[in-house]
């Protein structure tokens, strides 16, 4: 390495030392990696899938009919990629970025859908920003149903980190008011376009229960501290160009959207 003496490596020891080793660096380990090197901590951060440099994204600027299959997948496609195949963001644009299947195969007793990123920086290349706050509903869905394991915490043990997060990324959003899909901190919301806005007064007349909100996104409507510009490019910018399919669109979601990945 760097350094070393021309036979013996004295410093291996040292320089193969860390802190804190951080195994995927999808949005859960990078932001681990983040949060530690910020507090001066020495990380390894390892990762088993391609690493996708910055301005290789092959089909992100293309448009549906610029692809054979108009974004289709064949069924030879179908049926080499399984699992991967059963996602509905799983198509010709961005099939390049997840798992190979044939190599990857794992046992279903049950049917369990296992929809991986093969890539460095994982699903946070793929995800389309939707941010949605956990509520006191979720956290004990599973205990009133007499599921599961009782989540060892509630929403007021998360709400800090919720704040904490979305003040860093900028989430788009307004604050509704709605228990049941927690307001944050929210950046401006993306306004509603006409067909929306009526969409929106139609449904709330006929129905007292029911609201269209505007979606809270991982979009900026203003900007983010300069500081932190850079790791937003990491985290939400560098995404962009690769989301295709994944509505980075701001458009109405009806209040019971569920968290369903
Ligand atoms: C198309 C799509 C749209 C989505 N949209 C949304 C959304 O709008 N809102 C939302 O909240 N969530 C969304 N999600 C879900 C969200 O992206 C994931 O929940 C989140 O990215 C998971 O982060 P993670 O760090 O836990 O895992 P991942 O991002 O999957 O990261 C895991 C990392 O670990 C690496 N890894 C795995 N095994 C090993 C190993 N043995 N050694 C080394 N590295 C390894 C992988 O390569 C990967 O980089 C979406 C997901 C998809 C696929």
């Amino acid at each position: 390495m760097p350094g070393d003496s021309l036979n013996i490596n004295t410093k291996s020891e040292k320089q193969n030392t860390y802190d804190a080793i951080i195994v995927g660096s999808g949005i859960s380990g990078g932001w681990a990696a983040k949060e530690l090197c910020e507090k001066g901590l020495k990380v390894l951060l390892l990762d088993r899938g391609r690493n996708v440099v910055h301005g290789e994204y092959p089909t992100a600027t293309k448009e549906t009919w610029e692809f054979p299959h108009r974004l289709n997948l064949t069924k030879e496609e179908k049926e080499q990629n399984f699992v991967q195949s059963r996602h509905y963001s799983f198509r010709e644009d961005n099939k390049h970025f997840y798992i190979n299947d044939q190599q990857n195969p794992y046992e279903e007793t049950k049917r369990f859908d296992w929809i991986r990123g093969d890539i460095v920086g994982g699903r946070s290349l793929l995800w389309a920003r939707a941010c949605y706050r956990w509520s006191n509903l979720d956290f004990e869905a599973n205990l009133k149903d007499g599921y599961g394991v009782d989540w060892p915490i509630r929403y007021k043990d998360i709400a800090p980190w919720y704040d904490y997060v979305e003040s860093f990324i900028g989430i788009s959003g307004n604050r509704d008011g709605i228990a049941v899909v927690p307001d944050g901190k929210f950046q401006p919301p993306f306004e509603m376009n006409c067909v929306e806005k009526h969409f929106k007064e139609q449904v709330e007349k006929k129905f007292s229960d029911r609201k269209v909100i505007m979606g809270r996104t991982a979009n900026l409507t203003q900007p983010v501290k300069a500081g932190d510009f850079a790791w937003h490019v990491i985290f939400v910018i560098a995404v962009v160009p690769t989301v295709r399919i994944s509505v980075p669109i701001p458009a109405p979601f009806p209040l019971l959207l569920q968290q369903v990945i």
